[in-house]
């Protein structure tokens, strides 16, 4: 169904074909009607999914035209990559009205959000430190709010803004239509959602479980001590247009951009204790294909799109299993092909146990052909057994001693492993074995890093 056909202006129409878009994705199949007609609604539904414009669309549509006075929309988001972000989006899908879009967040100075403010945004994308300072200063009012749209409302909750959100929300006239987006929504989060909507629609896009079909992702067993040559080999042997390494903590991901940098593979990073202004520099970089490599830390990059990410690296397991399915998802993004890969030791066996259970497949297990495993092959990762997560049960790491080899051992040719769910597409980006360079799908093994900079985004 063409987007006409959801009761959508002309102006909008318009915009989305200039973006590109052919179809409404399910989520704005069903939530920009809901929305259109006025109805308070809960989409549990992550971000890859064309949540953004599911609501940005009828939001602007609704709006219509501009109108001096105060905001009428105001959309919370947990990070500041994220509201500049939404408000990009907003920018783009309005572009053929004459609405104006504000966007205020922490980390850069006060001076142009405040006069971006005075100048009269019918949108504003804020999230919610800065918005609370404007709002005591009361350089804002929200009494003229139409909509409030809570976004991606599990990360807030994880990221301990939930108080703030309320506090917000309360702030908000009554009479508001509230729209509220959260991957998934468990009894705290479906508690501040009773307290904000009223007789809410709901959509779900179950996808919080699933893994992209065009996302092809692995697993690399490894021990401790040679994670970071194989995350080395395999950024050497893959052929990649743009990879996100993740990390697990801020240090980790400080410590893995050090180490890639002495390596000769500069690499930007994103995480929480970088300045407002690092972090723009290290995604508009990125972004633009002036930086191929970003390592960034999961709440720094959650909900972050760029399109054309070809490869994920997961350099730590996530502790939690919907984190992994975020990690993986920033590749393949709207449709497109991707690649994920896990380097997992054997101390990381529980926290894959629970990814996989949550997944409901089993990952394929890869070798390295040609890598220098110690003890001449992959350690085994054994998730078979239902222990309890060894991380969990002790707060620290505790080795487990498996026995039998984890995936192909490394005997020539591509790792061979079981298959996982997503394998059946493609296989042409995995990192290829060093004795069959013809596999390689772009050339030499390594000839990306020359002809990064080329690279298109
Ligand atoms: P989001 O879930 O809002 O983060 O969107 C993910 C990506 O999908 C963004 O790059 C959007 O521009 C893109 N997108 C959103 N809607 C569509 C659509 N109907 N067709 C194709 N791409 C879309």
């Amino acid at each position: 169904m063409p987007f006409k056909q959801l009761g959508l202006p002309d102006a909008l129409v318009r915009a989305s074909q200039v973006m590109g878009y052919t179809q409404p994705t399910p989520i704005q199949l069903r939530a920009i009607p809901a929305v259109l007609g006025g109805r308070d609604l809960i989409g549990s539904a992550q971000t890859g999914t064309g949540k953004t414009a599911a609501f940005a669309m009828p939001i602007l549509a609704r709006l219509g035209a501009h109108r001096p006075g105060p905001p009428r929309v105001l959309v919370l988001e947990p990070t500041r990559e994220l509201a500049a972000q939404v408000a990009a989006s907003f920018r783009e899908l309005g572009r053929f009205t004459n609405l104006r879009a504000a966007v205020i967040h922490g980390g850069v100075g006060y001076g142009s959000q405040r006069a971006a403010l005075r100048a009269g945004a019918d949108i504003l994308i804020a999230t919610t430190g800065r918005l609370l300072d404007f709002l005591q200063e009361k350089e804002i009012t929200l009494s003229g709010l139409e909509v409030l749209v809570l976004d991606e409302v599990d990360r807030m909750l994880d990221m301990g803004f939930i108080n703030d959100v309320r506090r917000i929300t309360s702030q908000c006239p009554p009479q508001r239509q509230t729209l509220f987006f959260s991957a998934t929504v468990p009894p705290e989060i479906e508690a501040v959602a009773r307290f904000a909507l009223r007789n809410p629609e709901r959509v779900e896009i179950d996808r919080a479980r699933a893994v992209t079909e065009t996302i092809t992702h692995n697993l690399y067993p490894v021990l401790h001590e040679q994670k970071f040559e194989l995350l080395l080999a395999l950024l050497n042997r893959t052929d990649f247009k743009s990879v996100i390494i993740f990390s697990r903590t801020k240090h980790g991901a400080d410590r893995i951009a050090r180490k890639l940098k002495a390596a000769g593979h500069p690499a930007a990073t994103l995480h929480a204790n970088r300045s407002q202004n690092q972090r723009t520099e290290a995604l508009a970089g990125f972004k633009s294909g002036r930086h191929d490599v970003l390592v960034a830390t999961d709440i720094a990059a959650r909900g972050i799109d760029v399109s054309g990410v070809s490869h994920v690296i997961i350099f730590d397991v996530p502790e939690k299993p919907d984190d992994y399915v975020h990690r993986i998802g920033r590749t393949g993004r709207a449709e497109a092909e991707g690649d994920a890969f896990m380097l997992v030791t054997p101390e990381e066996s529980g926290d894959v146990r629970d990814i996989e259970r949550f997944i409901g497949a089993r990952i394929e297990r890869l070798a390295l052909d040609g890598f220098p495993y110690k003890n001449g092959a992959p350690p085994h990762i054994d998730t078979s057994r239902p222990l309890q997560n060894p991380r969990r049960k002790n707060g620290m790491h505790q080795q487990q001693h498996g026995g039998g080899q984890g995936g192909g051992g490394g005997q020539g040719g591509l790792a061979k492993g079981t298959r996982g769910q997503n394998q059946s597409r493609r296989q042409s980006g995995r990192p290829h074995g060093g004795g069959h360079p013809t596999h390689h799908p772009k050339g030499k093994p390594g000839a990306h890093w020359r002809r990064a900079s080329t690279s298109t985004r």
